[in-house]
Parts: C-alpha cells; sequence; structure tokens
C-alpha cells in the first residue's frame, strides 16, 4: 500500500485526481466530473460526461434545465466503474438524498473523498454506510471539538409550542425535504404549507419511495385568521417576508452562528460534527486524514502522532 500524495489536488477549477483524469465536484465545468451530490456547491451545470446517482442527476436537470450538461452516466450504490486507471464505488452518504461518497481505488490503495455527510438519522436519504480506506478524505466545516449537534427531534418539537403561523426558511433541496418529514413525525398537528419551488423537488423524492407526508401548495387565504399553518419557503423568500406581521419567523440553518437571534433558528445540521468525525475515523480506519473546507487544525491535534491528517486546499 502506497499513499500518493498527490492522488488529489486542488487546481483552481477544483479537486482534481491526475490518475485518472477527473474532478471531483468542480467548480468549473470540466470534460469529467463526478460528482457527490445536487447541491448547488458541489453541482455546477456544464459538465461534459458526469458520474453521479440517479437522483443527482434528476435534482441537477431539475435545477439547470437544458444547460445541465452532457452525458449523465448514474451509478448504482456500491457498483464498481473506471475512469481510467481508478476504480470509483459510489458508497451512501447520509447527507440527502442521492449524496454518495466516493471510493477511489488505485493501485492496491483506497482513497475515500466523504463529500457532505452526516450521522444523524434522516427519513429521507440513504443512511451512510461505512467502507474501510487507507486515504480518508473529508470536509472539516466542522471539525472543532466546541461544535456539537442537538438532536434535530428535540430542536423540531420546538414548533409545538408556537401557537401563531410560522413562516419557516430553509434551503429548497435535501433541508426542506427533511424538515417536512421531521414535522410530519414531530409536529403532526401543524399544517404544512410548501412554496411552488420545492414542490417539484418533493416529486422528486416520492419517484424514489421517500415519503414526506402531508403537505400542500401556498396559498394565501388558508394562513388568514388560522393558527396552526408552517409555511416552507427557501432563502429569497424568506428573505422578502422581513417585515411579515401575525407570523413567528424562523430559519433552519446547520450554522449556529448564522442567526444573531438564536430564539429565531432551529439549529438542524445536515454535516457532521466533531463527535461524528471521529465516529468516522473509527469505522474508516485510515492511514491518513486529508481535509476540505475548514479548519483541519483541531483534528491534527486530536490525532497527532497517530494519524497523519493533511490539510487540502
Ligand atoms: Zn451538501
Amino acid at each position: 500500500m502506497n499513499i500518493l500524495n498527490d492522488f488529489l489536488a486542488f487546481d483552481g477549477i477544483g479537486l482534481y485526481c491526475r490518475y485518472g483524469n477527473f474532478y471531483l465536484d468542480p467548480q468549473q465545468p470540466v470534460q469529467q466530473a463526478v460528482i457527490s451530490h445536487a447541491h448547488a456547491d458541489h453541482a455546477i451545470a456544464g459538465n461534459r460526461q458526469l458520474y453521479c446517482t440517479a437522483p443527482t442527476a434528476d435534482f441537477m436537470k431539475l435545477r439547470y434545465g437544458k444547460n445541465a450538461g452532457g452525458t449523465f452516466n448514474t451509478i448504482t450504490w456500491h457498483q464498481s466503474f473506471a475512469i481510467g486507471a481508478v476504480e470509483i464505488t459510489f458508497i451512501p452518504a447520509g447527507h440527502m438524498l442521492g449524496s454518495a461518497q466516493v471510493l477511489m481505488r488505485y493501485e492496491g490503495t483506497d482513497y475515500l473523498y466523504t463529500g457532505d455527510y452526516k450521522l444523524q438519522a434522516d427519513a429521507t436519504c440513504e443512511p451512510i454506510a461505512w467502507v474501510n480506506a487507507d486515504v480518508l478524505i473529508t470536509e472539516s466545516t466542522f471539525a472543532n471539538p466546541a461544535v456539537l449537534h442537538p438532536d434535530p427531534a428535540i430542536e423540531i418539537s420546538k414548533l409545538n409550542d408556537i401557537k401563531i403561523n410560522i413562516l419557516l426558511g430553509a434551503y429548497g433541496l435535501g433541508k426542506a425535504q427533511r424538515l417536512i418529514r421531521l414535522i410530519n413525525d414531530y409536529a403532526p398537528q401543524k399544517k404544512l404549507l410548501v412554496h411552488h419551488r420545492i414542490a417539484p423537488i418533493n416529486a422528486i423524492y416520492e419517484k424514489y419511495g421517500y415519503k414526506l407526508g402531508p403537505c400542500q401548495p401556498y396559498n394565501r387565504k388558508l394562513m388568514k385568521n388560522q393558527d396552526e399553518y408552517v409555511y416552507l419557503v427557501p432563502p429569497f423568500t424568506f428573505d422578502s417576508y422581513l417585515r411579515a406581521t401575525g407570523v413567528k419567523r424562523l430559519f433552519a440553518s446547520g450554522w449556529k452562528n448564522l442567526q444573531v437571534n438564536q430564539q429565531d433558528t432551529l439549529f438542524i445540521s445536515d454535516h457532521v460534527d466533531w463527535n461524528d468525525i471521529l465516529h468516522a475515523v473509527e469505522q474508516v480506519k485510515p492511514q491518513q486524514i486529508w481535509t476540505l473546507h475548514g479548519d483541519g487544525s483541531h483534528l491534527q491535534k486530536h490525532f497527532e502522532n497517530r494519524i497523519t491528517v493533511k490539510v487540502l486546499n
């Protein structure tokens, strides 16, 4: 087993694998793109050859239409395929429907790119699965011992104490569907209304067999003189209702410090926290950890003299 230090590197376009001539979640259109999941900061339009799961392809086609990209090669879980001399396998990442970890084997060494991933239970996506790898390439956005995510069921139950209509802002893809399911499970007396931009995404979830529970299209009349409605809107709509009166405004976010007022935030994260990352390392058993998107210094300190931690940027 020989870990190649230059197996992956950022080159201004994205995270590039020179041994297979492909990019992971490129930031500019490329010839060969492996897409971990459909969030816009990972899945841009216009790549020529795409390798992703079927739900990811559906979400990208919904968002980008005809410009989504060239050829979508949809890949089944745990089924290996090759790009150049690199053998690739998709493993569920638990972050949102269709989100994949990308396992890359080259000359007998396994490199695991997690993409965004989470360990918390989520009835709206495939649960995370574990594989061993020599190198764990993980996001480190929340790789800080001070970051511990609360139980989403307890967060969502706060809605039960609010006795007026609620305007709930959330990202429309992934987060919104998780919230719909959580509200139906933990605040079932609430009646859910969804913004017209969220409904077609819900339809893709239903297509793959993920039941979100009752919700209906927004109708202005419904919210008049009633007090049990939750109107779920994407961030741009949420911001445009800044002066809305007679409703409780809440934003669902995984960023603890994003909202100045904690009273107006539901802290629900779709990422790993510090303990989750440590758990992932136990499961994957890597020789090395390469970190992305964040601060690798806490991991470096934690694994000092045990596991090499390299910051990729
Ligand atoms: Zn994401």
